[in-house]
């Protein structure tokens, strides 16, 4: 009630929203949100009084809107940026109005309420500060600091994510929690591994081989195709995409951890992962491929092993428990 409320009566915040060095999918993702639907917050919410995508002005009446919106309401704007910030070559590969885009943000995050980081380009670089990064493209919250920052990403984040984002900051004036990547925890608190709906199948140990075969029908884990799931922190297996239609791991391609830093750089998409870390359980796999000096495939197989021998002793332990107990019931009676 308290945000419907919020919703219903506060004033609409002013919003400047820039765009750097990125492809506009950000935008395109936020477009797409259906809860709340993204015309309400643009219409009804927030002020959106500057945005070089969807604003009809161009040229010196924007950047005097800009200004103005700037000059009018120091420390009530919200300041959300997409795309990353080159500060090589003096910052010359991103010019807008003729002036850079690192000029452009500090001036900006001067005398804003808080700034959003939309994506991964404007959170940690993206594929533009992929090695060899030739332009340095920098994260914003490697450029500014004293300012309340959230990092929001994925390329893209999920709409309804953005969208979730403006309304706490709306609902309750206050950022959300934040984990220690500056992310909501809301939303980027689990691995997309841990709502993943083919995790009983990884934990059986049955994995699709190649794209095309029987086990990719069967829908089984993508584990040996690349997937990042298990290293990689977002909402998709949750709230999904297009109005919770499906996410990519749904559509037979794995997670290619588009929300975490440098995931460019991390080696080919389709190559799978010999080990990563918070593993838990399935760490057993990979010590066990280790310990005996054999690839990740043979380790895979032994935690796939290992996990149907717990799982049977506990069903054993189960069926157990409940025959002893209806004994015992049979004795009451
Ligand atoms: S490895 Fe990927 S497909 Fe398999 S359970 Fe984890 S997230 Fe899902
Ligand atoms: S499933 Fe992975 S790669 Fe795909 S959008 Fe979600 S985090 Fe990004």
């Amino acid at each position: 009630s308290q945000v419907i409320y919020a919703m219903e009566t506060k004033k609409r915040i002013p919003v400047v929203w820039f765009h750097f060095q990125e492809c506009t999918c950000c935008s395109e993702s936020f477009i797409r949100s259906s809860h709340p639907i993204v015309a309400d917050i643009i219409l009804n919410k927030i002020s959106l009084d500057y945005t070089e995508t969807l604003q009809a002005a161009a040229g010196k009446q924007a950047e005097d809107a800009l200004h103005a919106v700037m000059k009018n309401n120091k420390g009530e704007y919200l300041m959300l940026v997409e795309g990353s910030i080159p500060t090589g070559a003096d910052g010359v590969y991103c010019c807008i109005g003729g002036r850079t885009a690192e000029d452009i943000v500090k001036e900006a995050a001067e005398n804003a309420k808080a700034i959003v980081a939309w994506g991964s380009c404007a959170s940690n670089g993206c594929i533009q500060s992929a090695n060899p990064n030739p332009t340095s493209a920098t994260p914003v919250h490697k450029i500014i600091s004293g300012k309340p920052i959230i990092n929001v990403p994925g390329c893209p984040p999920i709409g309804e994510v953005m969208a979730g984002v403006i309304v706490h900051l709306l609902a309750f004036d206050r950022i959300p929690q934040l984990d220690g990547l500056g992310r909501p925890k809301a939303f980027y608190s689990r691995r997309v591994h841990d709502t993943c709906y083919r995790r009983p199948n990884y934990d059986a140990g049955l994995f699709v081989e190649t794209f095309d075969d029987e086990n990719a029908k069967r829908g089984y884990c993508l584990y040996k195709m690349g997937c990042r799931g298990p290293v990689t922190y977002n909402s998709c297996g949750v709230i999904k995409w297009n109005n919770g239609v499906s996410y990519p791991i749904q559509s037979g391609h794995g997670c290619i951890g588009c929300s975490e830093a440098n995931f460019w750089d991390n080696g080919p998409f389709y190559q799978h992962l010999a080990s990563f870390p918070g593993f838990g359980i399935e760490t057993t796999a990979d010590k066990i491929g280790v310990a005996v000096g054999a690839a990740t495939a043979v380790g895979i197989a032994a935690h796939a092993i290992t996990t149907n021998l717990k799982k049977r002793k506990l069903i054993a332990e189960e069926i157990n428990h409940s025959e002893t107990a209806s004994v015992d019931e049979k004795g009451d009676k």
